[in-house]
């Protein structure tokens, strides 16, 4: 832990070390794998990664499926600005929700609670029950009474994707009892959002989303406490959903701008949700800088604003929204968020195609993640779409 602040701590953490190492950008190491300084002391460094501790000095670091140096700075970077004692990354936001599930699967607790909406990947993951988990999907006022004597894991996402509705973490956290509670924060961000403060053990990301913030690469991380961190990194080695030592140094240095990015996108977003309210073609905006889509006041108390991510029905239903969606310029009709490029999607044809009927959002929702561009040009495009 440190004693700067956000900003600081997003340009700095992760980068102790380099004026001593006489260099100003962290070394770049592929090592697929590493001398062993003896077969005595090479097999007692393995054994302790495999097992999911940190290397010691001296230790080698064995193969990359166990230990690499920029993976660690990336997370040590996460942990600071999430304020847990560690994290860990993997190569996707998924392959960070396969290893907690595996974990708690492992952990003789294969039951989870399940707030709803969720990503659909997420909410595909826990319905299929792949993993050997068994889901019981509810509504924040459900929780308590779905914990079991099993349930390993409450997951909840706020905003969630793709209606932005707001979870207050403290109150589920509370439901739980003992049981641990997931946020994903992917929406938030550490800038906007920090879940382990109010309670919860773990904080998820796709680090695909605003942390690398340009669409060119993908990783997923766990901000956790001591016992969660040691019991993900064995998953990750066993099973081995690694993140690339590239693909560790470009979100690593993504985080130095997350701040600056993140508010940015967020000022314009703000403007993009007015304009679209006042806009006849629009039958409602989801977004929780809006009084009525933040009925808790959870805007200004448990999140810091209302993010860069908004949704927005059209009159039209599904017939309008597929051709405001395609009717784009500027924006780029894609899946996916949080990038310096604005993208607009129909969440029910593509991100959550897999969620159940019942909980599928509508096929007039049209779900936007605002950019760095102008405002003034993204209204432009969206306006003349509309
Ligand atoms: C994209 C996303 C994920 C999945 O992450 P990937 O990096 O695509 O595997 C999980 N949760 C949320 C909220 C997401 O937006």
């Amino acid at each position: 832990m440190t004693t700067h602040r956000l900003e600081t701590d997003a340009v700095h953490l992760g980068r102790e070390d380099l004026a001593d190492l006489g260099v100003h950008v962290p070394p770049l190491d592929l090592s697929t794998t590493y001398p062993l300084p003896g077969v005595g002391r090479g097999g007692e460094s393995y054994e302790t990664l495999a097992t999911g501790g940190r290397p010691g000095t001296g230790d080698s670091l064995v193969y990359q499926r166990l230990w690499n140096p920029n993976v660690d700075r990336f997370e040590r970077g996460v942990a600071g600005l999430e304020g847990t004692p560690g994290a860990v990354a993997f190569s996707t936001g998924m392959a960070a929700l396969s290893a907690v599930l595996l974990a708690a699967v492992a952990a003789g607790t294969p039951h989870v609670v399940a707030v709803r909406p969720l990503y659909g990947g997420s909410d595909h993951l826990l319905a299929t029950g792949l993993l050997g988990t068994r889901v019981t999907f509810t509504t924040v006022d459900g929780v308590a009474e779905e914990i079991r004597p099993d349930t390993g894991l409450v997951v909840v996402e706020t905003p969630a994707n793709p209606t932005l509705d707001l979870v207050d973490v403290a109150g589920v956290v509370a439901a739980a009892g003992a049981v641990p509670v997931l946020v994903d924060n992917t929406f938030a961000t550490p800038v906007l959002q920090q879940p382990a403060a109010l309670g919860a053990s773990l904080v998820l990301h796709s680090a695909t989303k605003f942390m690398g913030g340009h669409g060119d690469v993908m990783g997923g991380v766990v901000a956790a406490g001591e016992g969660w961190l040691s019991r993900l990194r064995q998953v990750r080695a066993v099973t081995g959903g690694l993140l690339h030592p590239l693909a560790a140094y470009e979100l690593h240095r993504g985080l130095q701008t997350l701040p600056l990015r993140v508010r940015a996108q967020q000022e314009t977003a703000v403007v993009l949700a007015d304009r679209l309210a006042e806009h006849p073609a629009v039958a409602q905006v989801l977004y929780p800088g809006h009084k009525e889509c933040d009925p808790q006041g959870l805007v200004g108390t448990q999140m810091a604003g209302p993010g860069s991510v908004l949704a927005f029905e059209l009159v039209g239903g599904y017939d309008a929204a597929a051709a405001v969606a395609g009717g784009c310029r500027l924006i780029t009709h894609a899946v996916s968020l949080g990038g310096v490029d604005t993208l607009v999607q129909h969440p029910a044809a593509l991100t959550h195609r897999p969620v159940a009927a019942d909980a599928k959002p509508g096929d007039g929702l049209l779900r936007v993640s605002v950019g760095l561009e102008h405002a003034d040009d993204l209204w432009q495009d969206l306006a003349a779409a509309l």
